[in-house]
């Protein structure tokens, strides 16, 4: 809750306070300074005036002196007399024209001889400095006083100047100007000032540091209290999800990033199967216990960018981002419908509380945001009325073939299991069409209601479910024992699927085994690759497939031409064999081009000392033609279609085989349309990545 950004905002609000405090303390620092001034310039007032005033009081015949009548020599000893006592170190005196009368520099102290008696002292004129306040003091008969501070030696550090009149019923007979020492008084009033001067400073700072800690505490629970209110208004109470209003927003943000062309999403919609039930028996509290669950459970069944949010009651919905395919939704749907299904344990007791979940597609079931909400809705009333936990599109269609594609993964995961899958064989002829060089192995799954399903459909779907390993395993495992059988000079073609090369190491233990398992020697056993194996993770994949080549397998690249990059991989792994797919061979002798590119794949292929097989010759013509731009290898359903092992012909195979009916002459062949092939499985091919 303490973000740094949170701390540095806080820091920012309390910089006006920390500089009011400073500000504060200098403020009372000058306001102590000069009170302590204001105090030694009293003090030095009045001791000034105590001294004139005594003066006055004291000196004989003052005002005859004053009046020009000169200094008695009592007038004058009482003078010296004054010059040395206490803290007056100078004085002077005017008469009532401002002339000065005398200097106490001057007097001669005490023991010596003083100035002539009734003599005058030579009247001078005031200095510029002082001219303005004796005449002030002289006109008005009120005290001036300066603080003064020196660096002079003949002076104390800090004195003060007084001007006092002199008068007599309220006449200004003259004035004294007295120089009092303040040096002492003015430490004084520094220590006691420096002191006070502390203590206010350790007052201050504390009583601030107070404040500081006083008012960080109030703005963080502040700050905790509004993000608190905030998460309130975004969550549900409950549960801790979104709430309504939030995830709404959050789909808008969705719905804008995706109509810029940025990711796709979903929106599924959560119900919980007799929800109310347990509210009725168990009561509300279990309830909302129940409900806690779900949403916890929800929430660890998402990924982190998906959101959850409990729309009200025991209505939740997620908001799944990033989605490039309805089976993403579909696996998510599934993984929610199977992780609210499992049981709980409310008020200390085992409940079981299905779920059903509908979903919609952004840009396929809809673009704005209500509306896919909306659809949803009705996917989940569609997968609820199927009255057991489950999960739904909206779209029907969509729904159909997934649900059919989870049916079928969940058919072949028994069929592998259950030995319901075999193999077929098609033969590998040399380009002379009559020399048999071997065998590629093909899989078969005949479904007990479905009948034969092509590989075109289950491999796919083994790739997706992760059966594909088990299931690329079983068919080597077999294909080697069958091939095992054969004459030494046959060899195995087997296909691979990229999903296989996933664990890398571990494919080339498995082939190994196989054969080992078979006594099949490696060199008769090639292993089929597409090339969207090598688009991905190449240098891994390049890697395994050496060491494939080292135990001594062949390596061949299949549907060769179909792919976008077909070239650029022969140079990264040497290949022994390449299969030019059966759409270039079907447009031979039609399309000038094909038989142009046919021509190039194989005096490249030749050039860089690769084999070239063509795949799917059905014609004489198509044929002839392989040959004549120097294939090496031809396969087909006019050489051969996929049979069984037992079916086999060839030198050595079981008895009931007939040898193998070779072609002769292009008149023993009706090409066959593609809509009376046998099997289902021959016109479509699976993408094998
Ligand atoms: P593929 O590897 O290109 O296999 C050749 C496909 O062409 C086979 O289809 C075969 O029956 C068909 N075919 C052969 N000659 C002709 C012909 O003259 N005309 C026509 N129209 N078709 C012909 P199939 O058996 O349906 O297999 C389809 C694809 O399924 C295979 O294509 C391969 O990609 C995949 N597949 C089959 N068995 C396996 C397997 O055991 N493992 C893996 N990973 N994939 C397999
Ligand atoms: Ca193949
Ligand atoms: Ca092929």
């Amino acid at each position: 809750m303490n973000s740094p950004k949170g701390m540095g905002k806080g820091a920012l609000r309390l910089a006006p306070w920390l500089a009011g405090g400073l500000l504060a303390l200098v403020a009372t620092g000058l306001a102590m300074r000069h009170a302590a001034r204001v105090q030694l310039e009293a003090d030095a007032q009045h001791a000034a005036l105590h001294w004139a005033a005594f003066a006055r009081d004291s000196v004989p015949d003052l005002d005859r002196a004053l009046a020009g009548g000169g200094f008695t020599p009592e007038a004058l000893a009482q003078l010296n007399r004054l010059r040395q006592a206490g803290e007056v170190f100078r004085f002077k005196l005017f008469d009532a024209a401002g002339r000065n009368l005398l200097v106490s520099d001057d007097l001669q102290p005490a023991g010596q001889a003083a100035p002539p008696a009734s003599t005058p002292a030579p009247a001078t004129a005031p200095n510029a400095h002082d001219d303005a306040s004796l005449r002030e003091v002289l006109r008005s008969g009120r005290p001036q006083v300066a603080l003064r501070r020196e660096t002079r030696a003949d002076r104390p550090p800090v004195y003060s100047e007084a001007y006092v009149a002199v008068q007599r019923a309220g006449r200004v007979l003259g004035a004294v100007e007295v120089y009092v020492d303040q040096t002492a008084r003015a430490q004084r009033i520094d220590a006691a000032f420096r002191k006070v001067a502390l203590a206010v400073t350790l007052a201050l700072t504390a009583l601030g540091a107070f404040g500081a800690w006083h008012w960080g505490r109030r703005a963080r629970r502040e700050r905790e209290a509004e993000e608190r209110m905030r998460y309130l208004a975004q969550h549900d109470v409950l549960t801790g999800t979104l709430n309504r209003a939030r995830f709404r927003e959050a789909l808008e943000r969705a719905e804008a990033r995706a109509r810029e062309g940025g990711a796709g999403f979903a929106v599924l919609s959560i119900d919980i199967h007799g929800f109310k039930d347990v509210n009725d028996t168990l009561g509300h509290a279990a309830g909302d216990e129940l409900l806690r669950a779900v949403a916890l459970r929800l929430r660890d069944t998402v990924r982190e960018l998906d959101l959850v949010a409990r729309l009200g009651g025991d209505e939740f919905a997620v908001l799944q981002a990033g989605v490039a395919a309805p089976e993403e939704v579909s696996r998510l749907g599934q993984r929610i419908v199977d992780a609210l299904g499992l049981p709980y344990e409310i008020a200390g007791q085992p409940l079981h509380a299905a779920a059903s979940v509908g979903a919609a597609l952004y840009g396929h079931d809809g673009s704005g945001h209500d509306e896919l909400l909306h659809k949803a809705d009705q996917a989940l009333r569609r997968a609820k009325a199927s009255r057991r936990a489950s999960f739904s599109f909206y779209d029907a269609v969509l729904d159909e073939k997934l649900q059919g594609r989870r049916a079928i993964v969940r058919d072949l995961r028994h069929a592998l299991y259950a030995g319901e899958l075999h193999l077929h064989f098609q033969p590998l002829y040399e380009r002379d069409g009559a020399t048999l060089g071997g065998y590629e192995a093909l899989v078969r799954w005949h479904h007990p209601q479905r009948g034969p399903v092509s590989p075109a459909e289950f491999i796919p779907l083994a790739e997706e479910s992760g059966l594909i390993e088990d299931l690329g395993t079983w068919v080597l495992a077999r294909a080697c024992e069958v091939a095992a059988t054969w004459p030494p000079s046959l060899s195995l073609s087997v296909n691979l699927s990229a999903a296989q090369f996933r664990r890398g190491d571990e494919l080339v233990g498995v082939v190994g085994a196989c054969l080992e398992a078979a006594g099949l020697p490696a060199h008769r056993l090639e292993l089929e690759i597409t090339e969207s194996l090598l688009m991905g993770n190449t240098e891994a994949v390049v890697q395994t497939l050496h060491r494939l080549t080292a135990t001594g397998v062949r390596i061949v690249m299949d549907d060769f031409g179909t792919g976008y990059s077909s070239l650029a991989y022969l140079w990264r792994f040497p290949f022994d064999k390449v299969k030019i797919d059966r759409a270039f061979t079907q447009h031979l002798g039609q399309d000038p081009k094909v038989d142009l590119i046919v021509r190039s794949i194989v005096s490249l292929a030749h050039s860089l000392n690769i084999r070239v097989n063509a795949e799917g010759v059905e014609t004489p013509a198509q044929m002839r033609c392989l040959q004549d731009h120097g294939c090496d290898e031809l396969q087909g359903f006019l050489l051969g279609r996929p049979s069984p092992a037992a079916q086999l012909r060839h030198e050595g195979a079981p008895e009931e085989a007939s040898a193998p009916r070779l072609p002769r002459a292009a008149t023993d062949f009706a090409p066959l349309p593609p809509s009376t092939l046998p099997t289902p499985w021959a016109v479509t091919k699976p993408q094998r990545v």
